[in-house]
Parts: structure tokens; sequence; C-alpha cells
């Protein structure tokens, strides 16, 4: 294993074998370095640490087309996962076709469990969401985070587009961390975020400059894309994400994929996309 130049020009070891993505202090210092490195660097190092047990997690926005760019460009393979959690917008679904053309990488579709879906519609209803935050929390419980997580459990460490200036929720995003998804029944897992602290204007810059699809959505005015009953365009001075799940008054604006330390944020509500 060779050892890893951080943006500062300082050496830093990899992880030992022994780490496999548990939260050690070794674990924990690779990471403090790689918080200086560029996105191209952490990429690098994660292809490296985990070749063979890396997820890129991408919902086909912005972000996560630009990771796959990084990470084709660097040579690497890892697997590529979305979710299909039933109520996507046709555009997505498009978007998928194009993502594999362009890549050559196949996506692979994680679905719901069926009986579960099936279970929560008979109960609440198909657009039980609209009705509380509960509801809202549960059908996004449903759809997406346990999906999410039973995927995970063969990897060692997955990697997506988040970026701190996508909300207040994620402003402390780290670019390495243990994974708040992880559950009892998987081994340590990390969560990597090597765009952590790109600009929204780099991640276009990046799109426009590599030519890369992008979801069809943004230019209809969308600024940040889900489900299609969950998602609307934004208004004039509206936040990036205000068009999630705008009915909620104070809704976090997150649907639990990305929970930090058991909570979504100042505005919360434990459920988190
Ligand atoms: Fe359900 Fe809406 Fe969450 Fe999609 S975004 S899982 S439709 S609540």
């Amino acid at each position: 294993m060779t050892s890893w130049r951080g943006a500062a020009g300082t050496a830093v070891e990899p992880p030992p074998a022994a780490w496999d993505g548990a939260w050690t202090e070794e674990g924990a210092a690779a990471a403090g370095a790689l918080e200086s490195a560029t996105a191209e660097e952490v990429v690098a190092w994660a292809l490296e640490r985990f070749a063979g047990r890396l997820a890129l997690v991408t919902s086909l926005q912005a972000g996560g087309i630009v990771l796959l760019d990084l990470v084709r460009r660097l040579g690497g393979e890892p697997r590529v996962l979305t979710l299909d959690t039933g109520r996507l917008p046709a555009e997505t679904y498009d978007l998928v076709e194009r993502v594999r053309e362009h890549f050559g990488v196949e996506v692979e579709m994680i679905s719901p469990r069926a009986a579960d879906v099936e279970r929560m519609v008979a109960r609440g209803g198909p657009n039980l969401f609209y009705r509380s935050p509960e509801a809202r929390s549960e059908c996004c419980r449903v759809r997406k985070v346990e999906p999410l997580r039973r995927a995970l459990r063969p990897f060692a460490a997955w990697m997506g587009g988040l970026r701190r200036g996508q909300s207040e929720a994620r402003a402390a995003t780290p670019k390495v961390a243990p994974d708040p998804l992880d559950d009892a029944s998987a081994a340590p897992r990390l969560k990597i975020s090597p765009l952590a602290d790109w600009s929204e204007a780099q991640v276009w810059e990046h799109v426009r400059r590599r030519r890369l699809p992008y979801h069809p959505l943004y230019d209809r005015g969308y600024l940040s894309i889900g489900c299609a009953p969950c998602t609307r365009p934004a208004r004039p001075l509206e936040h990036p994400r205000d068009g999630r799940w705008w009915w909620e008054a104070d809704g976090g604006r997150e649907c639990g994929l990305h929970v930090l330390n058991g909570h979504d944020g100042p505005h919360g509500n434990g459920s988190g996309s």
C-alpha cells in the first residue's frame, strides 16, 4: 500500500489493514488529514483503500454526476447505487440510461421491500407523506433509508455528493466519517463526501466544462430533485432545498440518509433524502 499525500504536501499513511472501516484513532487521524485534501485526492484515497468494498451512492443530482466523473477519470470502478423509491419522476429514469451510456457503468437501482411498501400504503394511503411529518418520515424510511442500509451491508465505505453548502443541516459534513446509517448487523462502515467543500458554482462549472449529462428538471427551475410528489421547482429567493417537502412548515428538508449524530440539524425531524 502506498502512502497518500494530502493537499498540504503532508504524507499520510493509509489506515492500517485492520481498520476496515472501523472508526479507530488511526482512522480518525487519516480522516483529519483528508479534510484539507482536494476532491480528487479524497476519491483516489478511497479507491485505493477500499478497492472492491466501496459503493458510490447517487440520486443523480449534479454533485453525484460530478463525483462519478472524478471516479471514472481516476480509473475507479466502484459499484454505483441509486435508490429507486418507486415515486421518482420519469426524467430520472431517462437520466439513468444516459449515465449508463456516458460513463460505461452499471447503475444498480435499489428498491424498497414490496411487502413494506404494501403494508405502509394499505395503512396510510399512497400519498401518506402529505398528512404529517411523521407519515412523511415513515415513507422516507421505507422507500429510502431501510433499502440503502440493506444495500450497503457488504461495503466497507460509501461515497456520495453531499456538500456543506446545501443546507444548514449539512454545514458540518466531514469528508470522511463513520457512517450514521451503520447498524449493528453490519461491519463498521465509513461515509465519504469528497465534494463537501465544493460550492454549487463549482459543481456546475465542472458539469459544463466536462459536458456531463445532467437532470433535465434543472432546466425547468428545480434546484434539488427527489421523488416526484415531494419536489417542486424553487421559487424566487428560495433556498435550493425549499422545493423538497415544501408543505412542511418547519421540516428538516432531509429524508434520513444523511443524519448526523442522530438528528438532521436544527430543523431536523429525525427522518431525513
Ligand atoms: Fe416518500 Fe416523498 Fe420521501 Fe419519496 S421523498 S420516500 S415519496 S416521502
